[in-house]
């Protein structure tokens, strides 16, 4: 089951799929998976796999496989694979009950592996990491043939049982393919198979004191599941001619592995390993934090599975590598949100106005609008009195040319509520403003004047004494550079950290209805953005978090005539 998305674009590996079905070349079988490694969380670049992949078999009746390629203990966790498996269901698929793991291969690649050395295609080789590295030779030099190549069958036969029985120490040996040294792709160079690692693995714990590479098991994994179309990121394309070879020497199924270029984002790192490093140097608050390129850091921030996939489904697949703006993703948040989101009102900076004509105990309540993209969310009640908070930013005391917000003397319309006008204000002994007086006309209820009357500006606003106080986090992008791994001489990436990307507001004024809000609820606070319930929220002193701004608030509140 894969939820509802846009219809597809064509791109060049649907056109594969599409050939091979026309060819019946897995007849008429679309057999895919998702194979993340379990050390980190799944970021949005794993989306666009995630919603290719699903994607792809799911318009062609086919089967998805959730596979988890755990061939390195040293660095995974069962909180990783937890982590994974919420994030992708959270984004709206399905794996249904076609969870694998590599590991449940272990058993399964150690015969293969066998296989290979009976075949003398594989030797155990006794060459230490250093020295493999120093006989592989370089893009322009050959290798050279370890010495242990040509050892008999026998002999690497009963090595690799007592490597894998944890008779020798990490590092000792390994088991080799017996390829080509001199090949133009080192890939192909007589790569290793096996390592030893006594290592406890999350899912086999001791069973095993070697561990296959992830090239010796991703392609037989693949073939095992019975994939049909090996979807994967360029970087790949250069160990292709390798699980092409495992798999000819073994004679298994031959899955079609077909390359496409990773999503890059600007602002953006997708990497887990660099992921890591922010989350273990505190840099962030951790995995979800909503600076986070991790789909479990976006969801809290508030983007929606929709936004997402639509998202990912809006960017071209292709063979070349690019960039793509963060605007882009925002641009689809917002997107969706306008749609669902009702509208509250919120002041993130408080300034007090006291309303001088407006008597002290008399409470006056207002019909506001829930969602103009939406007439079925209905009306609210937003109490009005006399004593108010506006944002600081909505008042100038000098104010500038084209300042049309409030001022001294100057009249503007407090939204759904009435015309006010700036009568004097009160300063702190600094000279700020701390508070201003209005007066009220009593005959713009509703927003319009019975004269005719214009303003320029409506500006939101929020009874002082039905205000709920909230924690309001906003956040900017978390590196301060298009790319962040760009860094001056040699430097680390995280010196393009941005200082600023998180501002934490407190006593943020939220208007009453927003009084008992449970986390994840998203909300649009009229003029500033789109905001989300942050789970840190307790009853009674919500946090929320600032999934995005709004484009060009003014401009578009201005444009839609929604002042009244
Ligand atoms: P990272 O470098 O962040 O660790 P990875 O490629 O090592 O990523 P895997 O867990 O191996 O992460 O990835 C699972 C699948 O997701 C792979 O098929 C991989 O090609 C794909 N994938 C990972 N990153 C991206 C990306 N930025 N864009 C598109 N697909 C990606
Ligand atoms: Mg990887």
């Amino acid at each position: 089951m894969t939820p509802e998305a846009a219809p597809p674009r064509t791109n060049f590996i649907r056109e594969i799929v599409l050939d091979d079905l026309k060819t019946d070349k897995y007849h008429g079988r679309v057999q895919t998976r998702f194979p993340p490694e379990p050390n980190g969380y799944l970021h949005i670049g794993h989306a666009k796999s995630i919603c290719l992949n699903f994607g792809l078999a799911a318009e062609f009746g086919g089967k998805t496989n959730l596979r988890f390629d755990d061939t390195n203990p040293e660095k995974e966790e069962q909180e990783y694979v937890d982590s994974i498996m919420d994030n992708v269901r959270w984004l709206g698929f399905d794996w249904e009950d076609r969870i694998f793991y590599a590991s449940d291969y272990f058993g399964q690649l150690y015969q293969w592996a066998q296989q290979l050395v009976r075949a003398e295609k594989a030797f155990v080789c006794d060459l230490s990491a250093e020295e493999v590295r120093q006989y592989r030779g370089t893009l322009t030099e050959p290798g050279r043939e370890s010495p242990y190549r040509n050892r008999s069958i026998n002999e690497s036969l009963d090595l690799l049982d007592r490597m894998r029985i944890g008779e020798f120490p990490d590092g000792s040996r390994t088991l080799r393919a017996k390829i080509d040294m001199a090949s133009p792709n080192l890939n192909m160079r007589d790569p290793v198979m096996y390592r030893i690692l006594h290592a406890e693995h999350h899912r086999t714990g001791n069973e095993w004191s070697i561990y296959p590479m992830y090239d010796f098991a991703h392609g037989q994994s693949d073939s095992i599941e019975g994939v049909t179309h090996s979807i994967c990121t360029l970087e790949f394309e250069d160990h292709r001619p390798l699980y092409d070879w495992y798999i000819e020497q073994l004679g298994i199924h031959h899955p079609q592995q077909i390359e496409f270029d990773r999503l890059n984002i600007t602002y953006t790192l997708l990497s887990k390993r660099k992921l890591l490093q922010l989350v273990e140097k505190g840099l962030v608050r951790g995995w979800d934090d909503p600076r986070m390129p991790t789909l479990s850091g976006i969801r809290r921030r508030g983007y929606t599975p929709e936004s997402i996939r639509n998202f990912c489904n809006s960017l071209g697949v292709s063979k070349t590598n690019g960039t793509i703006e963060l605007r882009l993703l925002e641009h689809h948040v917002r997107e969706d949100l306008n749609k669902r989101a009702p509208r509250m009102m919120a002041v993130l900076r408080p300034l007090r106005v006291v309303i001088d004509n407006y008597p002290e105990t008399q409470v006056d309540e207002l019909e506001a609008v829930n969602n103009p993209e939406d007439a079925s969310a209905g009306t609210r009640i937003v109490p009005f009195s006399r004593v108010l908070y506006i944002e600081q930013d909505d008042f100038r005391e000098d104010p500038p040319k084209q300042y049309y917000r409030l001022s001294p003397g100057k009249e503007v319309r407090l939204r759904y509520a009435y015309f006010i006008k700036c009568t004097s204000v009160v300063k702190d002994e600094k000279g700020e403003v701390i508070e201003i007086h209005c007066t009220y006309d009593p005959a713009t209820r509703g927003g319009n004047a019975p004269d005719g009357r214009k303003v320029k500006s409506t500006i939101h606003w929020v009874s002082a004494a039905h205000a709920v106080d909230a924690e309001v986090r906003i956040y900017d992008t978390l590196f301060t550079t298009e790319n962040p791994n760009e860094t001056p001489d040699g430097q680390e990436f995280t010196v393009n950290l941005n200082p600023g990307s998180l501002e934490i507001l407190t006593h943020c004024k939220l208007e009453p209805a927003l009084a008992s809000v449970a986390p994840m609820e998203r909300f649009q606070f009229e003029r500033l953005g789109y905001f989300c319930v942050d789970p840190d929220s307790n009853p009674g002193s919500p946090v929320f978090n600032r999934t995005v701004a709004l484009k060009d608030t003014w401009a578009k509140i201005e444009k839609r005539g929604t002042g009244n």
